[in-house]
């Protein structure tokens, strides 16, 4: 059976792999030169099992409310004329409710714990190297209300038998002395040793060498148009080159895993993707010889940021902007996220300029990712991880591997038409 994938992402990668392992012939297409050019390009590094909390919680209206209109604040809402904006804000609204937010939870640590195994496993097999560092993630809390929630936090972590400590300010800096400096006005944190680091573009590219050694097809450079589909299921796809030059191909089976994209391609088939594209931006900065750069990953939850050493750099990322499809670099926001790691890092030495990013997270409003069947036969979705794509990557792709080959996934996930 030939599975068409579509998307070259973390998403993408992943699922090919798990499919060609389990026997699929596989072709991959994607309109960049190369895998993990778009929102996988330069995340935030976090493989974050600690932090399976979505945006959408009790908490999140007010938040919102008291950041509007400022230019640098963690989260922004611009509103537009578009009604799949809305409607996807007003469904986020819901998914603040309590129940919703503790459902959306367990349904992501669940997947987070499988895809921490997967991933494992996939690199035992692979050998795959990315910058990775195991030693864990810090979440640091400068507000007393906020710090005041962490052992509630914890104790869901234990729940689901990961280790987890929730360390005084003095204890915090034991664990990352690079934080020597960051002020006093940090109450606390909550510390997952077991979480772990590295680069997600490296590991995405690395893996689709895998894939193609082992017979993947990658058809690159390709923008898809349309997926065509009669009364039995999707009977291909179109596409156009970079000269313009189109493009038709088929297959017995559809693997949608656009990113920010799918739900515009999904559309025209009746298929309703709660995914709207959520801004974010990170920097990254050459580190000098003696850096006093953490190695520790650290999030920090009043700014909104985390910070992840990728060899000799230092990665600062996130913020969220609901904005539309727009990539560019709002320099203001980057700006922000600089200076604040110059408030965490004072000592930080640097090498070289920053490199500057932004990236669409293709965010549903639960931020629990769509993973699971179409309406039609053949069409099969692995896409929505917001967040938490790197996390839930490989996780994500054995389910999907699994769905397609008529199997159950090994996770309970609220999969989608199962
Ligand atoms: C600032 C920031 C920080 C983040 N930090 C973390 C983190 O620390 N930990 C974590 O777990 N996650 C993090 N994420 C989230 C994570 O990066 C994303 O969830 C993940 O990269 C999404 O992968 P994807 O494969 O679904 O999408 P993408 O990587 O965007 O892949 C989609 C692919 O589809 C292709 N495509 C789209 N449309 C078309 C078309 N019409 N034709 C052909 N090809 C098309 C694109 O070229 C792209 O390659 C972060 C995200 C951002 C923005």
């Amino acid at each position: 059976m030939h599975v068409i994938v579509l998307g070259a992402g973390l998403a993408g990668v992943t699922s090919a792999w798990y499919l060609r392992q389990a026997g699929f012939a596989v072709t991959v297409v994607d309109r960049q030169p190369a895998a993990g050019l778009e929102t996988s390009f330069a995340n935030g590094g976090q493989i974050s099992v600690s932090h399976p909390e979505p945006w959408a919680n009790p908490g999140a209206p007010g938040q919102i409310l008291h950041w509007l209109g400022r230019e640098d604040a963690p989260l922004l809402f611009r509103p537009r004329a578009d009604w799949h904006q809305w409607a996807w804000g007003l469904q986020f609204l819901v998914e603040c409710l309590p129940g919703r937010t503790r459902r959306n939870t367990l349904a992501i640590v669940r997947l987070a714990l499988h895809s921490r195994d997967c991933l494992n496993t996939l690199l035992s097999e692979t050998g795959i190297e990315f910058d990775r560092l195991r030693k864990g993630i810090l979440h640091l809390f400068f507000s007393p209300r906020e710090f005041s929630d962490a052992g509630r936090r914890a104790a869901l972590l234990r729940e689901f038998g990961m280790r987890a400590e929730v360390p005084d300010a003095r204890a915090c800096l034991d664990i990352e002395p690079a934080l020597a400096y960051c002020g006093d006005t940090l109450q606390g944190g909550l510390y997952a040793p077991e979480d772990e680091t590295g680069d997600a573009l490296a590991f995405t590219q690395k893996l689709a060498e895998c894939c193609a050694r082992a017979g993947v097809v990658f058809r690159h450079g390709l923008g898809i148009t349309a997926l065509e589909a009669g009364p039995d299921g999707v009977t291909g796809i179109t596409a156009m080159g970079g000269d313009g030059s189109p493009a038709r191909i088929a297959a017995d089976a559809y693997l949608l895993a656009l990113g920010s994209f799918s739900a515009t391609l999904a559309r025209p088939l009746g298929e309703r993707l709660p995914i709207y594209p959520v801004k974010g931006y990170s920097v990254t900065l050459p580190l000098a010889a003696d850096a006093q750069a953490p190695s520790v990953s650290i999030t920090d939850e009043s700014h909104r940021i985390v910070c992840s050493r990728l060899g000799n750099r230092l990665r600062i990322a996130g913020t969220a902007e609901l904005t539309g499809f727009d990539a560019g670099i709002n320099r203001a926001r980057c700006e922000a996220i600089l200076r604040r790691a110059g408030q965490l890092f004072p000592r930080l030495q640097t090498a070289g300029a920053p490199e500057f990013w932004a990236g669409l997270r293709p965010a549903t409003p639960s931020n629990v990712p769509v993973i699971g069947r179409g309406r039609l036969r053949n069409l099969y979705f692995n896409t929505g991880h917001g967040t938490l794509g790197w996390t839930l990557a490989c996780g994500s792709g054995q389910a999907i591997a699994d769905i397609i080959g008529g199997n159950k996934p090994a996770v309970e996930f609220p999969f989608r038409n199962l």
